[in-house]
C-alpha cells in the first residue's frame, strides 16, 4: 500500500518545489531575539512575531522556572478533570483585566481558541460574517460550525453591510475579524464594524493575535485603539507573539460566552491544560504590562522610524498601524530574490507572493520589535537600500 502512496507524495512534493512553494526551515542556534545565530553566523531577525522583544526576557525565564519549581512541569490532564491550578485562574483574571473583559478561558494555542469558539455558540439558524483575509484558524473554526457563512472583502465596510443585510433572516449574527491583518499590517476598522453591528443587531469577535501588546497607546489592542474596551463580545489571542512568544491561547469576553465555552468547547475539553511554567510566566508578563509602557513606546517609535526612513529612501511601504511593514515589490521572483539577498547581508525578512498574497502584490514583510536597537534598524534599512539599488527597485 505505501509504495503507491509514497510515489504520490514524492510527486506532490516535487511539484511544490517546482512551484517555488517548498518551505525550508532556518535552524537557529540561539535564543529568539533581535540578534540570532544561524550556521554559526550572527544575523538580525526581522521576521519574528516577537513584537515586544520578550522571547528571551530574563524576568519571564525566571518566572517560568519559579512556576515549575512551585507547581511542577506538566498538568497531565484537561482542565475539567484535574488540569486547573490556582495559576491558571490567576492568568485568566490577568487577561480579563488587560482587555477590560468579564472572563477568560485558556487554550493550548490561539489556533485552538479559534477552532473551539464557533461550534459551541452558534447553530444552523445563525450567521457568521467573516473578513476574507481572516487567519486560517478562524476559517477552520467556522468550518467546524453549522452556522451559515457570509464573507466580506478585507475591511470593506460596504460589503460587510451588504452581508449583514443578507444575514438579517438569521437568528444570531457574529461578525469576525482579525485585529491586524498579517500581510499588510492594517488594523481592522473596528469603529465602523461596531457601528454596523449595532445597526444590524450583530455581535463582534476580534482575533487580537497580531494586535495585542502592539496596537493602542498601551498595547491593549484594537479595542483600545478605537475606544471600545469591553464593548466587543469576543476577543481571542495568543501568548505566542508579543506576549512572550512561548505558547498558549485564550478567548476573553462576555461571562456567559466564556462559561458556555468551558462546557462545550472541544479543544478545551479534549486537549491538555497549559503547563505551569508557561502559565506562571504569562502572569508575570501581564504584571510587567501594567507596570510600564516602555516596550510599547519603544516598539511604536521603532516602527515609525523604520517606515519613515524606508519611505525617504524611495520604497513603497503600505501604511501600517501595527509592527508589520509591507515593502511592496509587486513581482514574485523579485521578492524572492530580494529576500535571499537580504539574508546574504545577514538580515532575515520574508518575501511573500501568490498565493499567500494576491497576484501582482508580492512584497517583503518586515516585523519590527521593541528588541531592535537603532543600530539594528539602520543596518536593516542600509541593506534594503543597497539591494534595492542593485535590483533597480529604488534609484
Ligand atoms: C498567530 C495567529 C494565530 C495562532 O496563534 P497560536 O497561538 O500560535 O496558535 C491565530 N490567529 C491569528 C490572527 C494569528 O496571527
Amino acid at each position: 500500500m505505501y509504495t503507491n502512496f509514497q510515489k504520490y507524495l514524492q510527486q506532490e512534493l516535487t511539484q511544490i518545489e517546482a512551484d517555488g512553494l517548498y518551505k525550508n526551515e532556518r535552524i537557529i542556534e540561539s535564543a529568539q531575539g533581535a540578534e540570532i545565530m544561524v550556521k554559526g553566523k550572527k544575523c538580525l531577525n526581522f521576521c519574528a512575531n516577537n513584537y515586544l522583544g520578550l522571547a528571551d526576557n530574563p524576568e519571564l525565564i525566571e518566572a517560568a522556572k519559579e512556576g515549575m519549581d512551585m507547581r511542577g512541569f506538566g498538568m497531565a490532564s484537561v482542565r475539567f478533570i484535574c488540569g486547573c491550578q490556582d495559576l491558571h485562574k490567576k492568568l485568566e483574571a490577568k487577561i480579563s483585566e488587560f482587555f477590560g473583559t468579564e472572563d477568560t478561558i485558556l487554550y493550548a494555542a490561539c489556533f485552538d481558541a479559534n477552532g473551539g469558539v464557533f461550534e459551541p455558540l452558534l447553530g444552523q439558524d445563525d450567521a457568521i460574517i467573516s473578513d476574507s483575509l481572516n487567519h486560517a484558524s478562524i476559517i477552520d473554526g467556522v468550518r467546524l460550525c453549522k452556522a451559515q457563512r457570509f464573507r466580506y472583502a478585507n475591511a470593506d465596510m460596504a460589503d460587510l453591510e451588504k452581508q449583514l443585510q443578507d444575514a438579517q433572516k438569521c437568528r444570531f449574527r457574529l461578525i469576525v475579524t482579525d485585529g491586524v491583518f498579517s500581510m499588510d499590517g492594517n488594523v481592522c476598522p473596528l469603529d465602523k464594524i461596531y457601528e454596523l453591528a449595532q445597526k444590524y443587531d450583530a455581535m463582534v469577535m476580534v482575533d487580537e493575535s497580531h494586535s495585542a501588546g502592539v496596537v493602542g497607546k498601551t498595547g491593549r489592542g484594537v479595542t483600545e485603539r478605537y475606544n471600545l474596551r469591553g464593548k466587543v463580545e469576543i476577543l481571542t489571542g495568543t501568548l505566542g507573539k508579543a506576549f512572550g512568544g512561548a505558547m498558549g491561547g485564550f478567548t476573553t469576553g462576555r461571562k456567559e460566552i466564556i462559561d458556555m465555552l468551558r462546557q462545550r468547547s472541544r479543544p478545551y475539553l479534549f486537549s491538555n491544560s497549559m503547563a505551569p511554567g508557561l502559565v506562571a510566566a504569562g502572569i508575570r508578563m501581564f504584571e510587567m504590562m501594567t507596570e510600564t509602557n516602555e516596550l510599547q513606546d519603544k516598539l511604536h517609535a521603532n516602527t515609525d522610524y523604520f517606515i519613515k526612513q524606508m519611505l525617504a529612501a524611495g520604497f513603497d511601504c503600505k501604511p501600517s498601524e501595527s509592527a508589520i511593514c509591507a515593502v511592496m515589490l509587486y513581482d514574485a521572483p523579485l521578492s524572492q530574490k530580494f529576500a535571499a539577498k537580504m539574508q546574504e547581508e545577514g538580515i532575515f525578512v520574508t518575501g511573500f507572493y501568490y498565493p499567500v498574497v494576491p497576484k501582482g502584490q508580492a512584497r517583503i514583510r518586515v516585523q519590527i520589535s521593541a528588541a531592535h536597537e537603532k543600530e539594528h534598524l539602520d543596518k536593516c534599512i542600509a541593506a534594503f537600500v543597497k539591494i534595492g539599488k542593485e535590483l533597480g527597485v529604488i534609484k
